[in-house]
């Protein structure tokens, strides 16, 4: 290798390097054989270049295979004119090759090297050290890498020290399944891994390092489903003295770096605002993605005024649901009736209404109603008839316009006919194109309700996790949040991109009465609460700050910018959907011996 080790890469090559002697090492990406010449597309992690391998060379050219690692020795030329390729950023000059050097073979590859593979996920992924020579990937996991550059350049010089938290903690399960490691040298116990450093970074504070953040890998065992990963990363983020708006602004601050930085795209220096309650009302999702428009409308006082029973009974079922509720002291939401404009949606056919409702049912709505505007502004089909008295009303508050299709969930529970709605909402944004999918629309999404329902389990429980702060209004009233739990609203703070969830944050709780209070609403009981929790609400007896913080996801953060869909193509060694690396088929077996050594028995029928 010694005489051979590159003088610079393959994609750095550029004119004003003609005339000069290079070494160059890569990959074969394509090999041409053309009258007596050879054309050897030469690939590294830069980019690829031409050579041009004489006849002179024949003997070696002809061994050439694809993926093939050699070293290339030459000089730079300019290309013809007629044989400029202005696709290559390489694309003005060549390489004469005056000698190549095979420093190792390649098999008949399972794919091409090829941005357009069409392999499949678990092909791709069992060679995904092939797949990663692509350029798609490559580029990829660049831009990652030039991300988690970024923010912590940005962050460093704002003073923020990067801090490490451990990966074996105790099992505190923020609202997912642990991962647990088993101890070896204490039987029957277990070290977690951390679903994210919630508490350590909150006990940082306690230590007085007020500007916290580390690239935090995170676990969660959750069931392998669309395009989660048992473990992902977070730029994790956590400051003492702050209120809400010291850390949206330092986020808006991040993000506007890391956009300018690697994809020179300038954001907005403020993002646009929304409570969670005017996401779910006007978008029916609280990760709206605003890049086009097309809100939820309240038909509910069309049907009010209706004899469309089917609606009219969900309404009476919600109100009923709502005073059952109010006996037992819960506040509810009660029923919902909404509906959804599709600009020209008449067009869409019996089938295509029927695929939509479909995909409402998924999300529990029972139906999907809808009638079409006809030309002269009248409605039509579906159950235009039941509302036909109403026509110059609904023509006016939905905005119609000859030629929409209207869609309407009603349901005894107004989230499920908002997130039924919404979820077709994003849907048709998707397959009808109504956005421009190089658009980046953040938002803000701000008062969370502190607390949610679990029906299931029929407790309250903290809707995003035990150690956020309610918002200081609710704080005053001693009995407030033990009595009406429902209506608390959290100092919490979402960011979304384009439909998808980015950051979660909140400003945190840090005395330890208050700590317990909400521990108590969410059925955790002192013994419990201490057991789990002591080493965290003790800490807080000691002078511990104010403090908040915020988790931005790396992974989707990049895949976002990448424009990709799925997390797996921002990642270098992902798991396959369903939590398996195809690679080194892990999970896997482990020996007897190990299994002694743990203390573990592996329950009879257990393996699949
Ligand atoms: N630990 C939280 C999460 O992983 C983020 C935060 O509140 O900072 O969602």
């Amino acid at each position: 290798m010694e005489n051979y080790k590159r003088t610079i890469t393959c994609g750095a090559l550029r004119k004003v390097d003609a005339g000069r002697t290079v070494t160059l090492n890569g990959w074969v990406h394509r090999k041409r054989d053309h009258g007596g010449l050879s054309f050897i597309n030469l690939r590294d992690r830069d980019g690829v270049i031409q050579i041009v391998a004489g006849a002179g060379l024949s003997a070696i050219t002809v061994e050439l295979r694809n993926e093939y690692c050699i070293a290339v020795q030459g000089t730079v030329r300019v290309r013809p004119e007629n044989m400029v390729n202005p696709e290559m950023p390489t694309g003005e000059i060549e390489v004469d090759a005056e000698k190549i050097v095979i420093l190792n073979r390649s098999e008949v590859l399972p794919f091409q090297i090829d941005e357009e593979t069409n392999a499949n996920e678990d092909l791709r992924l069992k060679y995904r050290y092939l797949d990663l020579r692509s350029d798609g990937m490559a580029r990829r996991i660049r831009l990652r890498s030039e991300t988690a550059f970024a923010s912590r350049e940005w962050l460093t010089t704002r003073g923020f020290l990067e801090i490490e938290t451990p990966t074996f903690i105790k099992s505190t399960p923020e609202g997912a399944r642990d991962y647990l490691v088993p101890s070896r040298l204490y039987a029957g116990k277990f070290y977690a891994l951390p679903q994210s450093p919630q508490l350590y970074k909150q006990l940082l504070m306690v230590s007085g390092f007020d500007k916290y953040f580390q690239i935090a890998r995170c676990y969660r065992d959750e069931d392998a489903r669309g395009d989660r990963q048992p473990e992902f990363t977070q730029i994790d983020i956590e400051m003492s003295f702050v209120n809400r708006e010291d850390v949206l602004t330092l986020t808006e601050g991040l993000m506007g770096y890391i956009f300018r930085k690697t994809l020179n795209v300038q954001l907005p220096e403020k993002f646009t605002r929304l409570t969670w309650k005017e996401a779910r009302e006007r978008f029916g999702t609280d990760k709206p993605d605003l890049r086009f428009g097309m809100e939820l409308k309240n038909f509910a006082p069309f049907v009010e005024k209706s004899d469309f029973s089917a609606f009219k009974d969900a309404l009476a079922e919600g109100r009923h649901a709502q005073r059952v509720a109010d006996s037992k002291g819960i506040r509810i939401a009660g029923a919902g009736v909404k509906a959804l404009v599709v600009p020209k949606g008449a067009t869409f056919s019996r089938k295509q209404i029927e695929e939509l409702e479909a995909h409402a049912k998924i999300y529990k709505a029972k139906g999907l109603a809808w009638f079409k505007v006809g030309a002269n502004g009248s409605m039509e089909g579906g159950v235009s008839k039941f509302f036909a008295p109403q026509t110059a009303e609904i023509v006016s508050e939905l905005g119609v316009t000859p030629g929409d299709l209207v869609l309407i969930v009603a349901d005894a529970k107004c989230a499920v006919a908002n997130t039924a709605l919404g979820a077709i909402r994003s849907k048709l944004g998707k397959d009808l194109g109504l956005y421009d999918k190089g658009k980046f629309e953040f938002v803000w999404i701000v008062d969370f309700p502190l607390f949610e329902f679990n029906e299931e389990e029929n407790h309250w429980e903290a809707a995003h996790h035990l150690f956020s702060s309610p918002k200081e209004e609710f704080l005053d009233d001693k009995e407030k949040m033990e009595n009406d739990p429902g209506a608390v609203l959290g100092d919490l703070y979402d960011l979304v991109l384009n439909g998808c969830e980015l950051a979660s944050g909140s400003i945190r709780i840090h005395d330890p009465v208050l700590q317990k209070r909400v521990f108590a609403i969410a059925g955790i009981n002192a013994d419990e609460s201490e057991q789990k929790f002591g080493f965290l609400t003790n800490a807080f007896k000691y002078g511990a700050p104010p403090h908040g913080g915020i988790a931005p996801g790396l992974d989707r953060l990049v895949m976002l910018m990448a424009g990709e869909s799925s997390i797996k193509e921002v990642i270098a060694f992902p798991k396959n959907t369903f939590a398996v690396s195809p690679m080194d088929d892990c999970p896997s077996r482990v020996e007897q011996k190990h299994l002694d050594e743990l203390h573990l028995e592996i329950k009879k029928n257990a393996h699949m």
